[in-house]
């Protein structure tokens, strides 16, 4: 059975490979994109058509209850050839009742299955329910909207597990672990200190992201008393939520009315809401939904027909085929439209085919422009998909409405991913200086960026910062606190949280998308495990009394999140502009080593402040720059902040950075 490993930031090249003889034969299939796959209820009839071609036969089961006893009732299927379904209805509306398919194939009746297209389910994903959708929505829903969202660039990630943000006992969040905390407002630390969504409000983050919510496989909802914790990369039914962040997962409606909650909470709060969608591979191999219900088909193989594995998790999707191509599609839209969701985290997107994410972006375009759509723009091993039409980090230029993350600046930042003992600029390794100018120009075309000495990417690989994502940190591998105890063994904490704000004024004053790891900003850690997809709370929970021990530290991200906010000069929307605009001041690297200086200048993006400057010293020693003269406001510097430039003026001159620390200036 195919399970997790870790989904990090493999990006090797890999060898050119054409689509499979063996996946060859699927080309031919009748396919069909009605939006009536499954279940539709409609006039009095409950109707029932499964695509599934290769089928001899096919038949539905009805239960009376979610998980146990016989089916009440078992239907024969019609198979229709013009569209490769089998359709059966009964004349009435079977609400509160379950079901599963079964095909026969190659003369044997497969496992049963709720279906790919299962939108409520009950406990353990295995058979799904017959449900009115409108009795799940929640007061006010049919106003609810996310925040508008006019360039991608005004967007702030928050990327987050429901049980980090509110196991923790600190956390003082009644719905300990579900879709809920986040709906209740007033909750605090013992010390105090705001959490949930109140804690979301007072950082300014634009939108969170969340971890895999759909129904993935790894937790036994039966049985939640065990305190089971995933990530949920694993996934079972990808359009109904995950059941173990319910109240009740044996309620097929509860898990459904309250994740719309949690959304609605959010937007309320004026905070959009991102899910991480994992349809690059299923959790299991012959035994998943896709597989019992069109054997062969939705994924990828070797010429041997063994599945191949450009996840790394045992199996791979075919989007590049049109049934998959155009599941992937309604399920984001499906997502979108029911529960109002407002972009979606692509995993391991370069298993996906650029066309595909092309439509996926242009399609949710049409239901709402402020969707934001990214991912990672890399694989986990080889596919049968030609790199060229792989939606990889270096074809988001042929993609549209389409971001990745910039693995340019996080490497380049903290230090490899690969090795927890690396510096990176931040932290005092030299030779970095170029990979981190390439995450600042988001990796767009720039005159002063040579792009051949950077470490990861030898092209300018955007032609629009808002096709990047910069990020020093996200779930997997070490996060920044992890990263910064391992690489600065011996220094003081004091050094360390130098480094952590360093590091994140970086992230946050670069050109493209800012994305942050939940609790960073009151440097939470997981106890130095990267992989901690499968680990207990008690390594995962953010421990929520950190907020009044590392204030400082947490006054600093909302600062920069305020300072973002207030200044578009941080969030230009074209290459052009960010060529012309911002300008680096020449410092030789080689004598100077984790230096960097830069000015924004001519208003740039319509900014109030006319020039402003930006001075990154990532060494272990103070550092000297010389400014030009003029009326500046002192806007960051010494670790701390102040977004409207209140820290003092400075007339230009001589002036001296601490160790790993930024200073950033603004002229009107
Ligand atoms: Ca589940």
């Amino acid at each position: 059975m195919a399970f997790m490993m870790p989904l990090c930031a493999i990006n090797a090249a890999v060898p050119v490979s054409a689509q499979s003889d063996y996946d060859a034969q699927f080309l031919t299939w009748p396919t069909y994109n009605g939006e009536d796959l499954e279940l539709t209820v409609k006039d009095n009839i409950t109707h029932f058509r499964l695509w599934s071609p290769s089928a001899d036969e096919a038949v539905v089961n009805l239960y009376d209850n979610g998980n146990t006893g016989a089916p009440y009732a078992t239907l024969n299927m019609k198979y229709e050839p013009a569209t490769g379904t089998w359709h059966t209805a009964v004349p009435e509306k079977l609400y509160g009742k379950f079901y599963t398919f079964r095909i026969k194939h190659n003369d044997k009746w497969l496992d049963e299955t709720p279906g790919v297209w299962a939108k409520a389910v009950g406990v353990n994903g295995k058979r799904a329910a017959i449900i009115d959708f409108n009795t799940t929505n929640p007061a006010g829903w049919n106003e609810d909207k996310g925040p508008e969202v006019k360039n991608f660039s005004d967007v702030i990630v928050y990327e987050m597990h429901h049980r980090d943000m509110s196991m923790h006992p600190s956390s003082g969040i009644a719905n300990k672990g579900k879709f809920l905390a986040l709906t209740e407002p007033g909750t605090t630390s013992p010390e105090g200190e705001k959490t949930g969504i109140d804690h979301l409000k007072e950082l300014g983050v634009t939108h969170v992201h969340i971890l895999p919510s759909y129904d993935y496989n790894s937790v036994d909802e039966a049985n939640l008393w065990t305190n089971t914790y995933n990530w949920g990369y694993d996934p079972l039914n990808y359009n109904a939520p995950e059941g173990s962040y319910s109240t009740n997962p044996s309620d097929p409606a509860t898990r459904v009315r309250e994740m719309k909650e949690m959304v609605k909470a959010l937007h309320d709060a004026g905070i959009g809401v991102i899910m991480d969608v994992v349809y690059n591979h299923t959790a299991e191999n012959d035994g998943s939904n896709f597989e019992l219900t069109a054997p062969g088909y939705y994924h990828r193989h070797r010429n041997d027909g063994s599945y191949s594995d450009a996840s790394g998790c045992g199996n791979e999707t075919a989007s590049d085929r049109k049934q998959m191509h155009d599941y992937i599609v309604n399920s984001v839209k499906y997502w979108a439209d029911e529960y109002h969701i407002d972009g979606f985290r692509f995993d391991l997107m370069a298993i996906h085919d650029t066309e595909t994410m092309n439509d996926v972006a242009a399609e949710l375009k049409k239901i709402n422009p402020s969707i934001f759509v990214y991912g990672e723009g890399w694989t986990a091993g080889d596919s049968p998909l030609a790199i060229e039409r792989r939606a990889l980090k270096e074809n988001v230029s042929k993609m549209k409405d389409i971001a990745v993350f910039s693995d340019d600046l996080r490497d380049a930042v903290k230090g490899h991913y690969t090795d927890a003992a690396d510096r990176g600029f931040a932290t005092g390794k030299p030779g970095l200086e170029e990979t981190v100018k390439i995450g600042i120009v988001a990796a767009t075309p720039h005159p002063q960026v040579n792009f051949k000495n950077g470490n990861n990417s030898k092209f300018p690989y955007a032609s629009s910062p808002e096709m990047i994502v910069n990020y020093v940190s996200c779930h997997d591998d070490l996060c920044l606190t992890d990263k910064l105890h391992k690489s600065m063994e011996g220094e003081p904490e004091e050094n360390m949280l130098s480094a952590a704000k360093l590091a994140q004024t970086i992230v946050f004053t670069s050109q493209g998308t800012p994305f942050m790891f939940a609790g960073e900003e009151v440097f939470r850690d997981k106890k130095g495990v990267h992989n901690s997809y499968n680990q207990p709370d008690s390594i995962n929970a953010i421990d929520w009394s950190n907020k009044a021990k590392y204030r400082d530290l947490f006054n600093y991200y909302k600062g920069l999140t305020e300072l973002r906010k207030a200044h578009p000069a941080f969030r230009m929307t074209n290459a052009d502009d960010i060529a012309k605009n911002l300008v680096f001041d020449k410092i030789d690297s080689k004598k100077t080593p984790n230096l960097i200086s830069y000015s924004l200048k001519n208003h740039a993006n319509g900014d109030s402040w006319k020039e402003i400057k930006v001075v990154f010293n990532g060494a272990s020693k103070p550092q000297e720059v010389n400014i030009k003269g003029g009326n500046w406001k002192i806007v960051a510097a010494e670790g701390l902040i102040s977004p409207n430039g209140g820290l003092g003026l400075f007339n230009g001159g001589k002036i001296t950075l601490p160790a790993y620390s930024a200073l950033i200036l603004a002229q009107e």
